[in-house]
């Protein structure tokens, strides 16, 4: 089946949310699935308070299980792709087709895409019991399923997430172990820069990706707020002052929330799974 998922959409004319189902998969051996891609009624939005409409830019895949082909429309990158991606390669081959389906920015290119493949795959090539496409589908179907609700709309670097988190992580060491590990203030001051830019740029990310498309309008909110507050407690230029103690708690309560953010950091994320994965 094709699926869709749900998205809390806000109105880019009057700032109106409300939410929406948008394709994420569509099969388009189904007449009117096509359509509604060439005519461009697909992942259409329309206002319920001032009646604005727009297609909305969301990647989704299309799929064609007859013809054997699929296309992503990915009009930034998406980094849930790769993952989806890795996923094929390991179930079905490298050379599935959803493995190689191609990924294509601009929405006339991918129309032009469709009608390319569409013509160059005759039905005669398949050769595959429809029983068993089908079985394949739904399995395909049951991947997605699992891992659509975490998508998130881009990828996070992870250098400056790895660097904050040594750059906190040192000083409570120190203090913890009352060991005697020389940090001077030169020290602080580069912890300072470093983990203001961190917080600066995360909050600027779940900002972004709130404007685009939030799937969990409320916790994006209180996470843009908590990094905002931390890149307050961190700038370099007014420095805020505490007691030793009461910044290795702040220090501790950083390190946990840049952590939170590892999710949307895939090559973070990919190596956790692996790493605990070869644990097991
Ligand atoms: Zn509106």
């Amino acid at each position: 089946m094709s699926k869709k998922m749900k998205a809390n959409i806000t109105c880019s004319k009057c700032r109106n949310s409300q939410d929406f189902y948008l394709y994420r998969t569509l099969w388009i051996e189904v007449p009117e699935n096509r359509d509604l891609v060439l005519s461009d009624k697909v992942n259409y939005f329309k206002c319920n308070s001032c009646g604005y409409e727009e297609r909305l830019q969301f990647p989704f895949l299309c799929t064609n299980s007859e013809k054997k082909y699929a296309v992503w429309f990915e009009p930034y990158h998406d980094a849930q792709i790769d993952i989806d991606r890795e996923l094929y390669k390991k179930h079905s081959g490298e050379n599935s087709y959803f493995a190689r389906a191609p990924r294509i920015k601009d929405w006339d290119e991918f129309k032009k895409m469709i009608l390319e493949l569409e013509k160059s795959k005759s039905e005669g090539d398949v050769n595959v019991s429809e029983g068993a496409s089908l079985a394949f589908q739904d399995f395909i179907d049951e991947i997605k399923g699992s891992v659509i609700s975490g998508a998130s709309a881009r990828a996070l670097n992870p250098i400056p997430i790895l660097t904050s988190i040594l750059f906190l992580f040192i000083p409570m060491v120190d203090f913890l172990t009352d060991g005697d590990i020389d940090l001077d203030e030169g020290y602080f001051t580069l912890l300072r820069m470093i983990v203001f830019g961190t917080f600066g740029y995360l909050a600027w990310f779940y900002f972004q990706a709130r404007k685009k498309i939030f799937l969990f309008k409320m916790q994006n909110e209180i996470v843009v707020w908590a990094l905002a507050f931390g890149a307050m407690l961190f700038n370099p230029f007014i420095q805020v002052h505490f007691e030793e103690e009461a910044w290795i708690l702040i220090d501790l309560l950083s390190i946990l929330l840049i952590s939170l953010c590892v999710k949307d950091c895939p090559v973070i994320y990919r190596f956790l799974n692996r790493a605990i994965k070869s644990i097991k």
